[in-house]
Formats: C-alpha cells, sequence, structure tokens
C-alpha cells in the first residue's frame, strides 16, 4: 500500500493494542458495507465533513463483532471518537447486525490510496517501524486479483468446491452448463459473451468459478479474472477517487477471459460506473478476449441497463439456468452424499424427502442436508424423516409458501390499478411512490430479502428508500383505520 512504509510521524500515539493476528482478512462485504455507512453518513454530516474526517478512514477488519477502523492521526481518531463514534456503531450495526462495536485506532497511513497500487509485494513489504502494530493484511488480498498479482496467485476468490466434477446436470442446467464446458474447453472465443442468467442459488457462480478453474488448469497462460459487479464497482469507484482510473483501465484490459458475476448490480447505477464497463467490455470484444457474465435476468429484462449495454450482452450466448427438478434435486443430494465427506450415512428416504421439500434452490437444499448430517454426526444416530421434519421446520415451512417480490409487485399493482412498470420507474407522484412503498414495505415482511436486495428489484433503489418505505407504511398503518384494513387484505391475498 502506498502510504504503508511513510515513517510513524512521532507524535502521534502508537495503538498499545496490537491487533489480532486472527484478523487477517476483511471478511467479504465489509469493505461495501462501510462504504454504505459513510454513504449514509454523508448524507447526515454534509460532503466536507465527510470528506476531511470520515473518508480517510479504512476498514481493518472485523473480530468477534467489533469492527476496527484505522484512522489517519490521533487528532482525526479522537474527534471521529468523540463526535461520530456511537453513530457509526449504529449504522453499522444496521448493516451486518453480527457488528456490535466500532473501535478506532492510528493507523497511519492504511488509509492513503489503496486500491490498484497495492501488489504483493507491497503488502507485505510493509516497513514499519518495529514498535507499531503488525497490520493484518488487507481482505483484498483475499480476494480475486489477478491483475494485481502472477496468474498462478489469482484463485483466492475461487470456491475449491465449484468444479465442473462437482456440477450435477441435469435438464434444467444442462445448456448453461454445457455452454460453460465449451467456453472453459475452447482455446479460441466461441461466444462472446457467455450470459449466464438463473434465479438465486441455482449455479451460476459455481459454473463461473468451474470455467476459471478448467481454464487454469489446462490453459495456464491465459489470464482469468474473475470477480462480482460489486467489486467491479467498488474498484471502479476507487481509482476514480484515487484519480487511477488508466491502471484501473490497463489492468481490466489485459486479462483474456473476464468474468462478472451478478451483474445486475450495476442495474441502475446510472453514473459512470455502466459506462466504463461498456467501455471496458467493448475493448475486450474488439481484442476478441472471452467474457463471462452472470445475472439473475435475460438481458432483455435487465432493468436499469443502458440500452446499449443490454443489447451487447445480448449479442453471444445467453443461456439461462431454470429452476430445479426433482431428479436434479436427488441428484444433487447423492453426489454431496457421494463424495464421502459425510461420518454418517443419510438414507435414502431423507434424501427424497428433501429433495420433495425443499424445492427453492441448491443452497437452502445443500444447507438443509448439511444440517441434517450434523445434527446426526452430533447424536450418533442416521437421520430420520421425523428427526428431518423437526429439524427443519422453519425451512420446510418457507418452502411450502413463498411469496416472491415480483409476486408482490404484480398483487400490489393490480389493487392499486397502477402499472407494473411503475414499482421500478422514477415517477414520484403519489399514485405511484404509495404503492410502490406498500410493496417494499410488503416484501421486507414476506420475504427473507434484504433491504438493499429489495431496493434492486425496486428500479435499483437505495436501501435507504426502502426502510424509508417500510416506516412510512408503519407509520400510516397505526394511523389510518383504512390504510391498515388495505393493507391486511393485500397480505391475505399473497397467502401470507
Ligand atoms: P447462484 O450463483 O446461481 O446464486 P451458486 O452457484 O452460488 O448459485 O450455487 C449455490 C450452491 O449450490 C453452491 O454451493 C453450489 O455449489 C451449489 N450448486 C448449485 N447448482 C449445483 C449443481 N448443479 N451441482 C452441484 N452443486 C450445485
Ligand atoms: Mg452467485
Amino acid at each position: 500500500m502506498a502510504g504503508r512504509s511513510q515513517p510513524l510521524d512521532q507524535k502521534e500515539e502508537i495503538p498499545t493494542r496490537r491487533l489480532p493476528r486472527e484478523i487477517a482478512a476483511i471478511p467479504d462485504g465489509l469493505d461495501h458495507e462501510w462504504a454504505r455507512v459513510l454513504a449514509i453518513l454523508r448524507s447526515e454530516v454534509g460532503e466536507a465533513v465527510a470528506h476531511n474526517w470520515l473518508e480517510g478512514l479504512s476498514v481493518i477488519g472485523l473480530d468477534d463483532g467489533e469492527i476496527m477502523l484505522g484512522a489517519p492521526t490521533r487528532f482525526i481518531r479522537d474527534w471521529i471518537v468523540k463526535n461520530y463514534l456511537d453513530r457509526i456503531q449504529a449504522l453499522w450495526a444496521f448493516e451486518n447486525p453480527a457488528v456490535s462495536s466500532v473501535e478506532l485506532i492510528v493507523a497511519p497511513g492504511l488509509g492513503e490510496p489503496a486500491g490498484l497500487g497495492e501488489t504483493e509485494g507491497a503488502e507485505s513489504a510493509g516497513a514499519l517501524p518495529a514498535q507499531a502494530a503488525p497490520m493484518p493484511p488487507r481482505k483484498s488480498q483475499a480476494r480475486p486479483r489477478v491483475i494485481e498479482s502472477a496468474p498462478e496467485d489469482d484463485t483466492a476468490g475461487l470456491d475449491p468446491r465449484s468444479t465442473f466434477e462437482n456440477f450435477v446436470v441435469g435438464k434444467p442446467n444442462e445448456f448453461a452448463h454445457a455452454a460453460a464446458r465449451r467456453v472453459a474447453d475452447s482455446e479460441n472465443v466461441p461466444f462472446n459473451p457467455l450470459f449466464l442468467y438463473g434465479g438465486v442459488g441455482l449455479g451460476k457462480t459455481h459454473l463461473m468459478h468451474a470455467i476459471a478453474w478448467q481454464i487454469r488448469r489446462r490453459q495456464v497462460k491465459r489470464k482469468v479474472l474473475y470477480l462480482s459487479a460489486e467489486q467491479f464497482m467498488y474498484r471502479f469507484i476507487r481509482a476514480l477517487r484515487f484519480k487511477d482510473i488508466m491502471s484501473f483501465k490497463e489492468q481490466f484490459r489485459s486479462v483474456d477471459v473476464l468474468m462478472i458475476d451478478d451483474i445486475q448490480f450495476i442495474c441502475g447505477n446510472k453514473d459512470s460506473t455502466q459506462e466504463e464497463f461498456f467501455h471496458t467490455f467493448n475493448a475486450l470484444v474488439d481484442q476478441n478476449r472471452q467474457i463471462v457474465i452472470s445475472a439473475d435476468k435475460s438481458p432483455s429484462d435487465l432493468e436499469g441497463m443502458e440500452e446499449r449495454l443490454r443489447s451487447r450482452l445480448g449479442w453471444g450466448l445467453v443461456a439461462d439456468i431454470h429452476p430445479t427438478t426433482y431428479e436434479l434435486r436427488l441428484g444433487i443430494l447423492h453426489a454431496k452424499a457421494d463424495t464421502g465427506r459425510f461420518k454418517v450415512p443419510v438414507p435414502a428416504k431423507v434424501m427424497e424427502f428433501l429433495a420433495h421439500k425443499i424445492t427453492s434452490n441448491v443452497r437452502e437444499l445443500e444447507g438443509a442436508l448439511n444440517r441434517i448430517v450434523a445434527h446426526a454426526d452430533l447424536v450418533g444416530r442416521p437421520a430420520t424423516i421425523e428427526t428431518t421434519q423437526e429439524l427443519l421446520r422453519d425451512l420446510l415451512r418457507a418452502n411450502d409458501r413463498r411469496v416472491t417480490i415480483d409476486e408482490i409487485q404484480r398483487k400490489v399493482a393490480e389493487h392499486y390499478n397502477m402499472r407494473v412498470a411503475d414499482m421500478h420507474s422514477e415517477r414520484r407522484a403519489r399514485a405511484v411512490a404509495r404503492p410502490r412503498q406498500v410493496a417494499m414495505f410488503l416484501a421486507k415482511q414476506l420475504t427473507q430479502r434484504s433491504l438493499p436486495e429489495i431496493g434492486r428489484k425496486f428500479g435499483g433503489r437505495d436501501h435507504t428508500t426502502v426502510l424509508h418505505a417500510v416506516k412510512k407504511v408503519e407509520e400510516l398503518i397505526a394511523n389510518d383505520q383504512g390504510f391498515a384494513e388495505d393493507i391486511e387484505l393485500l397480505r391475505r391475498t399473497l397467502g401470507a
């Protein structure tokens, strides 16, 4: 990191507390959580204060529920502790319930331009004076970082279990699987881009990782970069902030295979992120480099995506992954059981029961299986249908009756006689804004989705907008009998 080798200002207090070594990596999303906390703070304290005081803070890690933030000087640390620590703590706990407190330490150099200049060497070279607390390596190290490091080091973000060998092929995913294999096995570019889409937990990320592993194994010379759209955006914003756009561009454009997961994340982001992505995309396609994209929708359904980008995304091969079938679910369960990782066997009857009942997605199916196996192992008896029913009561109920946000939007639109499209539109007229708020409220109440996820489903709105809607509707319910009855009616129509 650029500022790491700066000598410590002798006037600075050297942190007495040594950083625990365990917090070696910033868990996924911590930087994003901080970005969101900062965004809210910015709206509360104003641009100037945010810029002068808050932007210099950097996330060091999360340790046992405690976030550790580094401040560039003691003066800033003290000032923030006095004025904003409570607020930061509250906002963070809201973003991530696992966070119980926030601690600020003096960590000069950490707030310097971090991003793209950080190389493996600079990271570890950290020539800190001996008395300074050892800096744990930042999580960015653990993220996919082919563009910053040698090709053999870029597997950090890839799940070793997500290979083609471990992917069970069935009717719903055979097309996507075949397309992914073709991309992974070809030495040229069979179609550009490969666009994989499907609902949550159906194997998109698994297939992308599988492509990356396969190319890594068979075509070592090709540079592969896998990252989520969120990470792409984050890096881009960082580069903008630290005026490092040129190297950002160069690094992205030097890869042979670029894979961006969950592209829907940049929908509704009408700012420069989409623009930059578009240019990166075009530059790579022009040079005949392979691009693989995943999303939760087809290109034409990506609302909030610029038209030219949307059409570009559909130029190559678009392959969707359909919801699982009973056969595929059972196949996946058997495959997991056959890996021999489980100490206690899972009876075939129990697997059939699970395949029959957990229909939502593979992630939940895996979770259910793991829970059963862990329990059986603990009590030392194989699982039965009865213990399974008991253990998975919540999950089974949720799978029995699962309301989707799309369904909520449709029903609410119908109820208020408005167009479903206005659930996503920018229109602010009361006649559409209020029903939209109602739909957001119901989405929060009736689904497991988080505020940011809900916001995204409503034309890429911010999570604070969703929160505001929820509060507003609660207030109306409390004060307006007629309104409350309306909501109750809607809730019942939705089967909740
Ligand atoms: P998505 O990215 O579509 O939300 P993931 O790829 O993360 O879904 O898949 C969720 C989990 O289910 C992962 O653990 C993945 O390995 C597993 N999974 C999904 N589809 C399959 C499959 N066909 N065979 C084996 N495992 C699968
Ligand atoms: Mg995924």
